[in-house]
């Protein structure tokens, strides 16, 4: 996997998944007291950047390949229903019940057909082995394949182009496939610039992987960052070794800091957006970060927040993950302009 994976991945999703924009925010540049930049990969045609990879995996599939399958906590699989359409092909999306409604009714709504197994992104994943050794679809994995982390690593050569002068980059982690294919592309450029992986602190199967020097099982719980949710794969071949090669740090935050981080990215930077991408604004508010060398860009990884939640947390309400109460608290919007 090396920088020239990532330019030709950014020439087969060329004018399709690319040229999300790059947009400051005053409100994060004053708490940091440095300029920080948000990418907006909520602004994709399926709301989330693993269009990128899945794009390009299935653009790279050999012709006559009779369909795909894939598991996913539901931005992988939207992404892959939307690609596998556009390339004319049958598309098997294997879910657990943990993937909120509006991830499953946003694939369905694409036209996959949905398997809805067991209650982890494990038991999705072992339906969709199943279902491409018995029926021959093609596995698109959601995050430890070559061309699906070349994808998501596409996002990192428009943003240095953007600004050359980028010091720190944070980036939501979970499997590890848009952290890696961004650390590639990034170090291969420019190895000074900080490449760090947030994540949420319950759950963090890449995070306890890196800590124990080897993938471990991980007990995968509710969270308001749904789509980090879900293991590594114990077998995992690519991004646990390019992660571990190639972060510089990964910090974790609490779901109370994930919801405030979601609050101030409607509140301040008027945008909707998912748990997952509040971590690193959850960071920063935090004031874990302090310190970083700027311009600091953060990705916006996805739209595809169930808005009933959405509504709870940007209004202030308690939200209930299973058994884990995350009490509502108002944002103050005396700041906003
Ligand atoms: C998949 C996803 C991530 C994490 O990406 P990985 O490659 O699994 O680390 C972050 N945010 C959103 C919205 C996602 O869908």
């Amino acid at each position: 996997m090396t920088l020239s994976d990532v330019r030709g991945a950014r020439a087969a999703i060329m004018g399709v998944a690319d040229g999300t924009p790059l947009v400051p925010s005053p409100f994060l540049s004053g708490v940091a007291g440095a300029e920080v930049l948000l990418k907006l990969e909520s602004m994709q045609p399926m709301g989330a950047f693993k269009l990128r990879g899945a794009l390009n995996a299935i653009r790279a599939l050999p012709g006559g390949a009779p369909g795909v399958v894939c598991c996913s906590t539901g931005n992988h699989g939207r992404a892959v229903a939307w690609a596998a359409r556009a390339q004319g092909l049958r598309a098997v999306v294997c879910l657990s019940t943990l993937v909120p409604e509006a991830k499953v009714s946003g694939i369905r709504a694409l036209g996959a057909e949905l398997r809805i197994v067991g209650r982890s992104q494990d038991d999705a994943q072992e339906e969709a082995s199943r279902l491409s050794a018995a029926g021959g679809l093609v596995e698109i994995p959601p995050f430890d394949d070559p061309a699906v982390i070349a994808g998501q690593g596409t996002i990192a050569l428009e943003l240095i182009e953007a600004r050359p002068d980028l010091r720190t980059l944070l980036v939501p982690l979970s499997g590890g496939g848009l952290a890696a294919g961004i650390a590639v592309a990034v170090k291969a450029i420019d190895p000074s610039i900080r490449v760090i992986g947030l994540t949420m602190d319950r759950g963090a199967a890449m995070h306890a992987a890196l800590r124990a020097g080897r993938p471990v099982p991980v007990e995968e719980v509710a969270s308001l960052a749904d789509s980090l949710g879900g293991g590594i794969g114990l077998a995992n071949r690519h991004t646990f070794a390019l992660c571990r090669e190639l972060l510089d740090e990964v910090v974790l935050v609490g779901e109370d800091e994930i919801y405030r981080g979601m609050q101030a990215l409607y509140w301040e930077d008027r945008l909707v957006a998912e748990g997952a991408c509040a971590v690193g604004v959850a960071a920063l508010l935090s004031g874990r970060l302090a310190g970083l060398a700027a311009p600091i860009a953060t990705i916006v990884t996805g739209r595809n927040v169930d808005m009933g939640v959405f509504t709870r947390v940007v209004t202030g309400q308690d939200v209930t993950l299973g058994a884990h109460l995350v009490r509502g608290r108002a944002w103050d919007t005396t700041s906003a302009s």
